[in-house]
C-alpha cells in the first residue's frame, strides 16, 4: 500500500516560524461559555459577542480570527492581540489507503502527540481516536506509547482541539470520539472530564458517541460511576487471571483484579451502561483456549461485550507475537459460547503505522 506523507500545513508553518510570539498567547479553545463571557465582559464587550465567539469556536471550528465574519474587526484585532485561537500545529499528516487519516499534532512546548481520523463504512460515518497525555506512566509491555514513559498531561484545550483542529482540517463531519490514543485518560481526570463536558456542550458530539478506554484505575472508575453520564467504558483487560495480567499490565499489581472487577459491577449498576472488555491476543501470552474459558467465568453475569484486539507488532524487542487468524477465531467462539457478544477490532490504517502511538513515539525520539 502507499502511504502518502503531506508536508507542513503552510499555517503551520506561519504559526511556527514567523510569529513565535503567537504560541505564548492564552488559547480560546478549551474555554467554556462562562469564561467566555467573563473574557468579553472584561474587553467591554456585550455579551452575545461570547455566544458568536463560541459558535466560531466549536461549531464552525475556524483556526483564524479573520474568518469570524460577524464580529466587528476591531474587536478580532483586540482578540488577536491577546490570544490564540488554539495552540496545535499540524506537524505531519498521513493518509492511509483505507481513508484512515493520521495526525501528528505539535504542542506549543514542542511535544508531539496524535489523533486518528477513521471512517467506518458500514456505519458510514467518521470517529476520531484522541490522545489524552503525552507518554503514559503505566507502562503495558505490549504499548508503544509506553516507551516514553509519562511526559505531561494534555490541557482541556489541547484535549478538545484535536476534535476541531481534525474536523476543521478534513471538511469531515465526526460523530464519534474514542479516548484511546496516546496516554491513560483516568490519570488525566479532571482535564478528561471538562474536555468532554466542552466536547458535548459546545462543539455538540452526543455522550453516546464518546467512548473512554482505561486500564483500569479503579478509583477513577468508581468517580465516573457518580458522574453517571450515558458514555461508554472501555476496559482494557487483556488477562483473565491476575498472574498473566501482571505480567503484560504492570497496573495489575495496585489494582488486581478482586478490585477491578467490583469496580466494574459497581459501573454497570450505577450507569445501567454496558461495558466494552478490550481483550488484546498475545500469542502463547494470553491467547489459549483456557484464557478464553477463564474469561467467560470471569465476565459471568457483567453488562458487557468484548473485543478482541489482535496485538499489532510495534518493532522488535518487544517480544511478542500476534496469534494466527485460526487461534484469533477459536478464541472468538469460546468467549461467545459464554454468552456474550464478542468482536474483533479491525484494523485501520496498517499502510501508515502499526499501532497508535508509534509515530509519535519516533518523532519525540528523533527517528522519523
Ligand atoms: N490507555 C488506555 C487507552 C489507550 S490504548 C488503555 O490502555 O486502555 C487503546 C487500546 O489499545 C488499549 O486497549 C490498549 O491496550 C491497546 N493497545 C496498546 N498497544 C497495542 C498494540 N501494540 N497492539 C494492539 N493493541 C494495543
Ligand atoms: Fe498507557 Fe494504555 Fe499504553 Fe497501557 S496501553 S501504556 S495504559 S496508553
Amino acid at each position: 500500500m502507499t502511504n502518502i506523507a503531506l508536508p507542513i500545513a503552510p499555517e503551520a508553518e506561519q504559526e511556527t516560524s514567523t510569529q513565535p510570539s503567537d504560541a505564548q498567547k492564552p488559547a480560546l479553545i478549551g474555554m467554556a461559555l462562562p469564561e467566555l463571557r467573563a473574557l468579553v465582559q472584561e474587553m467591554d464587550e456585550p455579551t452575545f459577542r461570547a455566544d458568536q465567539l463560541h459558535h466560531w469556536l466549536y461549531v464552525k471550528c475556524v483556526r483564524h480570527f479573520d474568518e469570524m465574519s460577524n464580529l466587528k474587526k476591531t474587536f478580532r484585532d483586540k482578540l488577536a492581540e491577546r490570544y490564540q485561537v488554539g495552540s496545535l500545529v499540524i506537524d505531519r499528516k498521513e493518509v492511509s489507503q483505507d481513508g484512515t487519516v493520521k495526525y501528528l499534532f505539535r504542542l506549543p512546548d514542542g511535544k508531539v502527540v496524535e489523533s486518528v481520523l477513521m471512517y467506518f463504512e458500514e456505519r458510514g460515518s467518521y470517529a476520531i481516536c484522541l490522545s489524552t497525555q503525552v507518554g503514559c506512566a503505566v507502562n503495558c509491555g505490549f504499548c508503544a506509547t509506553a516507551k516514553l514513559g509519562f511526559l505531561r498531561n494534555l490541557s482541556v484545550g489541547e484535549i478538545a482541539e484535536q476534535y476541531l483542529y481534525v474536523q476543521s482540517d478534513s471538511g469531515k463531519e465526526i460523530r464519534n470520539i474514542v479516548f484511546m490514543g496516546q496516554g491513560e485518560p483516568l490519570l488525566n481526570y479532571d482535564n478528561l472530564m471538562q474536555s468532554i463536558q466542552i466536547l458535548n456542550q459546545s462543539a455538540e458530539v452526543g455522550i453516546r458517541h464518546i467512548t473512554i478506554s482505561t486500564s483500569g484505575i479503579v478509583p477513577r472508575i468508581y468517580d465516573l460511576a457518580r458522574e453517571n453520564r450515558q458514555l461508554t467504558l472501555a476496559v482494557s483487560l487483556h488477562a483473565p487471571d491476575d498472574e498473566t495480567r501482571e505480567a503484560i499490565m504492570p497496573i495489575n499489581r495496585k489494582w488486581p483484579l478482586d478490585e477491578l472487577m467490583p469496580a466494574l459491577h459497581h459501573y454497570v449498576d450505577t450507569t445501567g451502561k454496558r461495558l466494552t472488555i478490550e481483550y488484546i491476543l498475545l500469542a502463547g501470552v494470553n491467547d489459549q483456549p483456557g484464557h478464553a474459558h477463564a474469561l467467560g467465568v470471569l465476565l459471568k453475569g457483567l453488562k458487557c461485550n468484548v473485543n478482541l484486539i489482535p496485538y499489532n507488532p510495534i518493532g522488535d524487542g518487544y517480544g511478542f507475537k500476534r496469534p494466527s487468524g485460526n487461534a484469533i477465531h477459536r478464541f472468538r467462539e469460546v468467549v461467545s459460547s459464554y454468552g456474550k457478544k464478542v468482536t474483533i477490532r479491525v484494523e485501520r490504517g496498517v499502510d501508515i503505522a502499526a499501532a497508535c502511538g508509534q509515530l509519535a513515539n519516533k518523532v519525540q525520539a528523533g527517528l522519523a
